[in-house]
């Protein structure tokens, strides 16, 4: 089974948790659910794409260029920042006064067409019931061509950049509290999508559904340490096509 369903709560929720349930009750949170967010990258096409490792090095290049280091160096502390701030942006901007601007251009000018349109995951996002939006640690425009070449840009009302939230990124509470002003969201009706376990924490505390996605390398800023406490994930998932498709089939069928 590729979805589980775990309560706040768990003590434990790795990839081998077996289901507790049978499927429908292992959806059964999911019938109140009317606003869909999504983060971007590594959760709606697979960590295994040859994408983000893209950003990865253009980073690396850019921070190295930037601060006069050595790629090694310029790559340490791409990643110190990332860990310590959710974006090594962040870090760049409060240490040493970067101009996000190009920054994010830079780093977002990548080759998108190594991803692939996915017709099977537009349908089932254009299946769900109610409101969708993307909420991404990246730019709009970078997100626009993910979805562009995706297929799926069509189904989001909105999307919430590292720009609208002032370029502090998740997992920061605030900025989530400010996507849901912004686009009028109720957090207690809201279902988040992320790849990063740590990026839904502030979404649990809100009170939205959250489902962390799985599906390759792990660039977020997650320690394999931190994988014993998965418990404010409700479901866990590695394959957001099949957990959406059953979610759609579910609702329905009126199994709420
Ligand atoms: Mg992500």
């Amino acid at each position: 089974m590729p979805q589980e369903r775990l309560p706040h709560g768990s003590a434990s929720a790795g990839t081998d948790t077996p289901l507790t349930s049978g499927l429908p009750l292992s959806y059964q949170d999911i019938g109140h659910i009317e606003f869909w967010l999504f983060d971007l990258d590594n959760t709606l096409y697979p960590g295994t794409s040859s994408l983000f490792p893209q950003i990865d090095v253009r980073m690396k290049t850019f921070i190295a260029e930037f601060l006069g280091l050595s790629p090694e160096d310029a790559f340490a502390l791409q990643k110190k920042y990332y860990h310590q701030y959710g974006t090594s942006l962040r870090g760049l901007m409060l240490h040493h006064n970067l101009e996000p601007d190009a920054f994010l251009d830079y780093v977002h000018d990548i080759d998108h067409g190594v991803l692939d349109p996915n017709p099977a995951l537009s349908t089932a996002i254009e299946d769900l019931p109610g409101r969708k939006l993307i909420f991404t640690n990246g730019s709009e425009r970078h997100a626009e061509a993910v979805l562009d070449r995706l297929g799926l840009g069509h189904h989001f009302e909105g999307i919430f950049d590292i720009k609208a939230a002032d370029f502090l990124p998740k997992p920061q509470i605030e900025t989530y509290h400010k996507m849901v002003s912004r686009h009028n969201v109720v957090a207690q009706k809201s279902a988040f999508f992320e790849d990063s376990h740590l990026n839904l924490k502030p979404a649990a505390e809100m009170g939205m559904t959250t489902v962390l996605v799985r599906c390759g390398p792990d660039h977020a800023p997650i320690a394999m340490t931190a994988e014993s406490d998965l418990s404010h994930c409700n479901y866990i998932t590695d394959d957001l096509y099949n957990w959406l498709n059953t979610a759609n089939h579910l609702l329905r069928s009126g199994a709420f």
